[in-house]
């Protein structure tokens, strides 16, 4: 089943920027991929696509049988529902535990403290924190925030998880960790996990499929790729 279908997709944005040109390709349920290009390229605009955080100029991108071009406003809220997003930067609360920045998705949403806990605990177990689940963010290191971020996206089940540099600020030992994470998540799991990066060692090691973007335009979808960008900067 087809969880992504990206058709004659275009982004410009008011500057007249061209961010992404003619794109069309699919993501199937279950994949790990990864979008590679040099700074600029169009990543991050793609992943911001995929959440509505950015509008298609032309063109259309379902998500889970969603056209999110033409979504309402106020339903983009359900669309993020379904979602797991993990940045660069942690954003976590740095008032609250480990455990309620976990906990904060599901009681925003309604969520009973009963079916909250079981939710929250599977989560850190998943990402080898249960043991911080009391900590606050300034007491981990960089890669255990990510961790924690991660459990935050996952704790609500989400079918994808959209992950844009997760590994940006990591040093390289940490960043493998942490793709291993995702890589568990995603056969463990069963969640699709679309993963923007920089990290040409990841990408080489992980042998995934690999969606190159060049000015824009996908230059380059290989089943088991790697990292081939050329970067002029
Ligand atoms: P990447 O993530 O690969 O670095 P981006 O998607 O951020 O690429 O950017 C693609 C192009 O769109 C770049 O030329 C960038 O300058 C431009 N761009 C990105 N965001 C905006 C914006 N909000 N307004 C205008 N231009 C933008």
């Amino acid at each position: 089943m087809k969880l992504i279908e990206v058709k004659n997709c275009y982004k410009v944005y008011n500057n007249g920027v061209t961010a992404i040109a003619d794109l069309n390709l699919s993501i199937e349920k279950g994949e790990f991929v990864f979008v590679i290009g040099a700074s600029g390229s169009g990543k991050s605009t793609f992943i911001k696509m995929l959440y509505r955080e950015e509008k298609p100029t032309n063109g259309s991108v379902f998500v889970g049988g969603i056209n999110v071009a033409k979504l309402r406003n106020s339903k983009v809220f359900k669309l993020r529902r379904k979602l797991g997003i993990v940045f660069q930067d942690f954003k976590l609360l740095p008032k609250l535990t480990v455990y309620e920045n976990v906990a904060f998705a599901l009681e925003a949403i309604g969520m009973h403290n009963k079916d909250i806990r079981p939710k929250v605990i599977k989560a850190l177990e998943n990402v080898g924190l249960k043991d911080k689940m009391r900590s606050f963010p300034n007491q981990l290191s960089g890669g255990e925030q990510q961790r924690v971020c991660i459990a935050r996206a996952i704790v609500n089940e989400p079918r994808l998880l959209i992950c844009d540099e997760p590994t940006g600020n990591l040093d390289p030992d940490i960043s493998r960790e942490i793709v291993g994470i995702l890589d568990k998540i995603n056969r463990e799991l069963g969640t699709t996990i679309i993963m923007a990066t920089h990290d040409r060692d990841i990408v080489n090691k992980m042998k995934k499929r690999v969606l190159l973007l060049d000015n824009g335009v996908l230059a380059g979808d290989d089943k088991k790729g790697s990292y081939v960008v050329h970067e002029s900067n």
